[in-house]
């Protein structure tokens, strides 16, 4: 489907350093540096209600990821999902009285231009279920022709549900790392069915869920009339589009177990190797009042309502720039005030008619963004070079036309 249009990433002087990542399969901070072009995937929206702060964090997060690659010198080949039939889209469609295809194209165009307001840099294909129904369903004829599928009758209907039998699948549990005991937790919660009758292991993901009354379905071949569970979406598309294994899989926090953790394990039975992703990489979880932000308790921040309220989208960037990214934080009306203070102050350096010399500050960002993606570290540096500027240090005519050019190329902070 339509990305949203990439914004201008100006030239910066020199090359930034090799990016390292916190992978949270194995703790490590592991170096992104392929011979080859980056791949990275992120897992997008279900396209049922706005886009809150959480999951602007969350794309920002993995734009700041391929800004520094690409400053690196690395070429970034990235794709980003949008889960555009699930239940949860269903549910609300129905609860609503909508059509779910109506509240899916209204939810993915305000997401667009959410967006393409924060200057998110777009993946090179936002890639629907929908539009991908025959690759994900030749996934899923892959996986069961090599014997790691069966088949569930579905009471009542015709057609059978397909599952992924977990015990022929080794690597299953190594993304995650969770207990068998933590896993059987939270499955149900995040859209997993433990109880089903018949399954071979209770967390065996759901592939195929055959055509149920009143519910969208397509003809898939052999599969029969049903549409796709939602893990093998992002198999299939990640795997189709950027091959067998990739450099980053990310998402927030709440995608660890099942969805990350299923994905991988598809895709490893799928390609025959070992491991999907170099590094799985988590968004932590934006909070209001001291708890999780999240549709369920309707607790949301909503970027467009933010937007519409009169804040300036690059004030949104920067408040959420002053977070790390692995760290859960809440969201407060002074974190709001204080990055509108720091957008003018910034403002206010970058139009002096020179500045503080620029090479130990844009030497420090790179070398903070490469750290595992600190940018409260790096915004700091920006701070502490406007301190000085702002204190009458307009030493270097060129310092801050250097320093606009990297806030908008590095940061993606355009002011
Ligand atoms: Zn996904």
């Amino acid at each position: 489907m339509k990305s949203w249009p990439a914004p201008f990433i100006p030239a910066i002087p020199g090359r930034g350093e090799i990016l390292r990542l916190r992978d949270s399969s194995s703790g490590e901070l592991v170096p992104i540096d392929p011979q080859r072009p980056a791949r990275m995937y992120v897992c997008g929206i279900t396209p049922y209600d706005a886009t809150h702060l959480g999951h602007a964090a969350t794309y920002v997060t993995f734009d700041i990821a391929q800004r520094v690659l690409r400053d690196a010198g690395h070429e970034v080949r990235y794709i980003q999902n949008v889960t555009d039939v699930d239940e949860p889209l269903l549910e609300r469609a129905e609860r609503d009285g909508v059509g779910w295809e109506d509240l899916a194209t209204r939810e993915i165009d305000l997401f667009r231009e959410d967006m393409t307001a924060l200057g998110v840099l777009p993946p090179d294909a936002l890639v629907g279920v929908v539009e991908s129904i025959d690759l994900i369903a030749e996934a899923v004829r892959a996986l069961e022709a090599s014997g790691a599928a069966y088949r569930l009758p579905v009471q009542g209907c015709e057609g059978e549900d397909i599952y992924l039998d977990l015990a022929t699948q080794a690597d299953f549990g190594t993304v995650s790392g969770w207990s068998r005991e933590a896993m059987l937790d939270i499955f149900a919660e995040r859209g997993g069915d433990p109880e089903r009758p018949g399954k071979r292991d209770p967390l065996d993901p759901l592939l195929w869920r055959a055509r149920r009354p009143g519910e969208p379905s397509w003809e898939a071949g052999g599969l029969g009339r049903g549409r796709p569970g939602w893990h093998i979406e992002c198999t299939a598309i990640a795997v189709h589009y950027l091959g067998s294994t990739i450099d980053v899989q990310g998402g927030g926090t709440d995608l660890v177990f099942p969805h990350h953790e299923m994905s991988a394990t598809q895709a490893t039975a799928m390609t025959g190797d070992e491991r999907f992703a170099h590094a799985f990489v988590h968004q932590a979880m934006v909070g209001l009042d001291g708890s999780k932000m999240s549709k369920s308790l309707g607790n949301l921040v909503l970027v467009s309502r933010l937007r519409t309220s009169g804040v300036d989208p690059m004030t949104i960037r920067v408040l959420l720039l002053a977070q790390r990214y692995d760290v859960e934080w809440d969201y407060t009306e002074d974190l709001l005030g204080a990055a509108t203070s720091r957008v003018q102050r910034w403002r206010a350096a970058l139009s002096a008619e020179g500045g503080a010399p620029w090479e130990s500050t844009l030497a420090q960002v790179r070398a903070r963004l490469a750290d595992n993606l600190d940018t409260p570290r790096a915004v700091a540096a920006i701070d502490a070079w406007a301190e000085q500027t702002l204190a009458g240090d307009h030493s270097v005519n060129a310092a801050p036309g250097v320093l606009a050019r990297m806030l908008d190329g590095l940061l993606g902070v355009r002011l």
